[in-house]
């Protein structure tokens, strides 16, 4: 049986694309050679590099606007590095909203200090700070779109004189934003592309060559962009494999059909997450993301019963992190409607038997 994957990354992609990844491993085009035995400067290979940063930029709506899309390896968290490298002159500003956040930091504090414009960090993070200021001479912002850990996400974003460097791993491709307002991108493919193994990074190339320092080449945003995202051997089957992802998203209607999907299984999770008396959710109303839902169980000597039943159910994927406990739903683009339903069924069924 399917399992319903609730898993927050690496996480569910859409079945058609498992399939037809699967069959390019065996024979990639009818070629007789697997995608993954074919030098990545053959033709058929370059085609779909290509294609896969056309797509990304055409779903966010960046195309003839100045961006690039890269497709680079190291995870989200090498990009914590890099966007640093790259920016970071003087000083930066963080918005700290999690865990992500905070490694984000982390990493940029090897370079400079850096200032926190605000953070929930206090409330455990189950909040986003509103109404903080940007200094307008600072090299850059940095913030996060969805806490993948805490379950809560960005519904506005500050109007921001500099540029604003956006961390969106595990929400992008999920909402319409104004993308444009954006001057540098990154997401690991894991949450909500491809498999792990490939970084997306779109970049508005203006924003680049204002650091002093030399850059290592494989760190530098300019050497991978002269290159076409081709600068060293690039990590193919998950290029690959998010290529597909985002043809499908494309044949699906792109991000505005997606959107009202993932609305739907949004509303349903948290109703039903307010209305059962058994359960708590974490993060406060007006932030929670449409991704990661997390909550408690009100009386954690349910949580057997409550397991098992999940069990039982083919429900996978559904431990919270450890620094939050109890339980996160995460329901990302190829999560159908009917797997939060019987999430949802399962839970109200504790109700009648607790
Ligand atoms: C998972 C995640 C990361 C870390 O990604 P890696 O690819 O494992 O380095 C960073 N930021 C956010 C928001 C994430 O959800």
């Amino acid at each position: 049986m399917k399992k319903h994957n609730f898993s927050a990354g690496p996480c569910i992609l859409p079945n058609e694309v498992l399939i037809k990844s699967s069959e390019a491993i065996l024979d990639f085009n009818n070629s007789g050679l697997s995608l993954i035995e074919i030098s990545h400067r053959s033709k058929p290979f370059v085609d779909v590099m290509e294609n896969a940063r056309a797509l990304a930029l055409e779903l966010l709506g960046l195309e003839g606007k100045g961006y690039k899309a890269l497709f680079l390896q190291g995870g989200a968290s090498t990009q914590f590095l890099m966007v640093a490298l790259n920016m970071l002159e003087k000083r930066a500003g963080y918005l700290n909203t999690g865990t992500w956040s905070a490694k984000a930091i982390k990493e940029a504090k090897i370079f400079d200090d850096i200032y926190e414009v605000a953070t929930s960090e206090s409330a455990n993070y189950n909040y986003i700070p509103k109404g903080y200021d940007i200094p307008n001479e600072y090299d850059y912002f940095h913030c996060t779109s969805n806490n993948t850990i805490f379950g809560t996400q960005m519904k506005s974003f500050p109007d921001c004189s500099i540029p604003m460097v956006c961390d969106m791993s595990s929400d992008i491709f999920s909402r319409q934003l104004d993308f444009s307002k954006f001057d540098i991108i990154y997401a690991g493919a894991q949450k909500n592309m491809g498999p792990a193994g490939t970084t997306l990074v779109v970049i508005k190339e203006d924003v680049l060559g204002k650091v002093s320092r030399k850059i290592p080449s494989m760190m530098d945003y300019k050497v991978h962009l002269s290159k076409s995202s081709m600068f060293n051997t690039p990590p193919v089957f998950s290029v690959y494999t998010s290529m597909l992802t985002l043809q499908w998203l494309k044949d699906l209607g792109g991000i505005p059909a997606i959107e009202e999907i993932n609305d739907k299984k949004a509303r349903v999770m948290y109703s039903e997450i307010d209305i059962n008396p058994l359960f708590k959710g974490f993060a406060v109303k007006e932030d929670r993301s449409m991704m990661n839902a997390t909550f408690t169980l009100v009386n954690e000597d349910l949580k057997e019963t409550f397991d098992t039943m999940l069990k039982e159910a083919g429900i996978n994927g559904l431990n919270g992190h450890r620094s939050v406990g109890g339980y996160r739903a995460s329901m990302y683009n190829a999560l159908p409607l009917d797997s939060v339903k019987v999430l949802v069924e399962v839970m109200s069924e504790l109700e009648t038997k607790a």
